[in-house]
Order: structure tokens, then C-alpha cells, then sequence
């Protein structure tokens, strides 16, 4: 499926999503990167470590669980925009998803908008609780949208306006 329109299927994603045990402790990176094309730049942004130094510029990235602190530095620097952070510590009903947004207009902090899933269909409405929109991330601005917690693996971007479902 990912070869053919770019969404990759529960078995391709599984090895990208942490244990339980993991979410349980806070947020995480999650790198939906599946193509090993001449890219690193994920690697040279995150200062803890836990993307490894890659060997070969085609290498995929492997996040270290432990020692990722989802600080979500990684998210604006990777050009094929697959680099998410979720937290499903944020409340007891909602889980944090720290995503790219390149689209216009910008969400507001405290705006709700829709939620959509890696095809583009909408699947709920969720609230904007952070922009990130600064020098370090260079157009590429991260927000993040409280949505319910059984969607933290599902939602994978936004649509800003109104209810359009
Ligand atoms: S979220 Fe922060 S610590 Fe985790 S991989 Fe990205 S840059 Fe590194
Ligand atoms: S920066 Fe993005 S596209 Fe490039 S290797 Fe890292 S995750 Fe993949």
C-alpha cells in the first residue's frame, strides 16, 4: 500500500509504534519513515541521541525509546514531514500529537478543528493546545491537538475551520 499511494498499512506501522509501556511514561517520537532515500537531517536534530548517528545517508531512523524525551525538535527538520510526537500522558482522556502543519492559515492555540487520519479523512475534532511557529522551525510549523486517546495512533493531521465532515 505505502508503494502505491503512500499510506502505510497496521503491519507497516507496527514496528514504528512504542509498547504501551513506553506511551505510559510520556511523550514520544514516532518516525513514519519508510523509503531509504539520502536524508538524515532527523538524526543531526535531536541532541539526546535517540536517533542514532546514521552509517549510510540512506539508512532509515531508528528512534531509542529511552532515550527520546518527545521534545519534538526532530519534527520540523525532516523534510518528508513523517516525524510525529505523541504523548498519551496529557490527560486521562486525551493524548498530545505533535505534528507538521505547512498549510495556511495556521491554527490559533485553544482553536478546535478537525482531525484527519494518514489518507486525509476526517475522524474527529480535536483542540490545538501548541504552535510552534519560530526561527527553528524554519516554515515548517508544529502543532499540537489534544484528541481523544484511542485516536493517538490514528490522527496524523489537521484541517483548520470548521466542522466539515
Ligand atoms: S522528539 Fe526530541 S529526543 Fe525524541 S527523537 Fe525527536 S529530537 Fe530526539
Ligand atoms: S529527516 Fe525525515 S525523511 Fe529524512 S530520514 Fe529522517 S525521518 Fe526520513
Amino acid at each position: 500500500m505505502l508503494a502505491t499511494n503512500g499510506i502505510p498499512t497496521a503491519e507497516e506501522l507496527a514496528p514504528r509504534i512504542p509498547p504501551a509501556e513506553r506511551l505510559k511514561k510520556g511523550p514520544v517520537a514516532i518516525i513514519e519513515c519508510f523509503q531509504k532515500i539520502p536524508c538524515n537531517p532527523c538524526s543531526t536534530a535531536c541532541k539526546t541521541g535517540a536517533i542514532e548517528k546514521f552509517e549510510d545517508i540512506n539508512d532509515l531512523p531508528s528512534v531509542d525509546l529511552e532515550k527520546c524525551t518527545g521534545c519534538g525538535l526532530c519534527i520540523s527538520k525532516c523534510p518528508g514531514l513523517a516525524i510525529f510526537v505523541v504523548d498519551e500522558t496529557y490527560s486521562e482522556m486525551e493524548a498530545a500529537v505533535s505534528l507538521p502543519f505547512e498549510f495556511l492559515p495556521l491554527p490559533a492555540e485553544g482553536e478546535e478543528v478537525d482531525v484527519l487520519d494518514r489518507s486525509g479523512k476526517t475522524v474527529g475534532r480535536g483542540k490545538v493546545i501548541r504552535v510552534r511557529n519560530g526561527k527553528y522551525e524554519d516554515r515548517t510549523p508544529v502543532v499540537t491537538v489534544a484528541v481523544p486517546k484511542e485516536l493517538s495512533m490514528v490522527v496524523r493531521n489537521i484541517r483548520v475551520g470548521g466542522d466539515r465532515r
